[in-house]
């Protein structure tokens, strides 16, 4: 592993629902890890950097939105171990860049804007190799890390959790590659709860089939629908209250897109006594905080 790994925190979460309920609460806090780099990414990107680094070419191409964290994370990852970045982005060029796109630039990323059709087509071969013919040699990475590889870094998140014996890991979705990686990377009788943050999200099995070739275990898997608060970066005024209410008890600074979300789900799931007596449930901190900026200011109390 690139990154150092010894000091990421796990903090406990108290008050009186978790205690009547008997939940035990801990949020593993990867957000910690660094600012840019934080949370999921840095694990998802791990054996993609320490391809290049390896090579001759020494560069990371890969693709996103305007917002998204794994640009902006491979963008800072990238400058960090020497390597050139190349950021595909979807869509037009926008009159007024978004904070995450400023910044990748500011970390070295040539950005190249493409239509929206054709970024849609990104993983098609013939697309592929035309990326190639422009850019030259260079490490593809699919978005948010949606690969085998990215899978094997996000299975080192479990190696971090087995000496505390959870019951349940619970992880936001976004492209389902991280929860392939703790499927991946779980033993016992450990359950990882996915919470998707995209609309209408119903491959994810599927793309867990494809990512870990049939390989992972998906009945470890739980889903749990009806949390992404009416799409993906949708917000309202019940999450904004939510994330009040987390920094307001717990000092604990989640994000509107991932976190929140993921958290406002296991949350009410104590309250309905959908946990079993004695659970010992683990949160992941997945970062994402950098994204709070594209909020109206002064909605959120940190
Ligand atoms: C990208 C991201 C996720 C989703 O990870 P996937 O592997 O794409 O499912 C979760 N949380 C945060 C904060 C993220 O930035």
């Amino acid at each position: 592993m690139l990154l150092d790994l010894k000091n990421i925190r796990i903090e406990s979460l108290h008050n009186d629902v978790f205690a009547t309920k008997k939940v035990a609460v801990d949020v593993m806090r990867l957000d910690e890890i660094h600012p840019v780099i934080s949370g999921n990414k840095v694990f998802k990107l791990n054996y993609f950097l320490e391809e290049a680094i390896a090579s001759q070419h020494r560069t990371i191409l890969t693709f996103g939105g305007a917002w998204s964290n794994h640009l902006h994370a491979t963008s800072f990852a990238c400058q960090k171990f020497g390597l050139k970045s190349i950021g595909i982005v979807r869509g037009e060029v926008p009159l007024k860049r978004s904070f995450a796109l400023e910044e990748c630039q500011r970390f070295g990323m040539q950005l190249k804007y493409i239509a929206r059709d054709l970024y849609a087509r990104k993983d098609d071969p013939a697309i592929l190799d035309g990326i190639r013919n422009e850019f030259g040699d260079c490490v593809i990475v699919p978005e948010g890390g949606f690969d085998a590889k990215g899978v094997k870094g996000a299975s080192m998140i479990m190696d971090l959790t087995h000496e505390n014996t959870y019951t349940h890991v619970a992880c936001a979705i976004g492209t389902a590659t991280t929860v392939a990686g703790l499927l991946s990377g779980a033993v016992d009788n450990e359950i990882i709860l996915g919470v998707p943050v995209l609309k209408g999200m119903n491959d994810i099995d599927a793309r867990i089939h494809k990512l870990t070739n049939g390989k992972a275990d998906i009945n470890r898997l739980q889903i749990i629908d009806g949390y992404h608060f009416g799409g993906y970066a949708k917000f309202n005024s019940d999450l904004i209250k939510f994330i009040n209410g987390c920094w307001e008890d717990f000092r604990l600074p989640l994000d509107f897109v991932y976190t929140a979300k993921m958290m406002s789900a296991i949350f009410d799931r104590i309250k309905n006594d959908q946990f079993p007596g004695n659970s010992r449930v683990l949160c992941l901190h997945t970062g994402g905080l950098a994204g709070n900026r594209s909020l109206p200011k002064g909605l959120l109390r940190f």
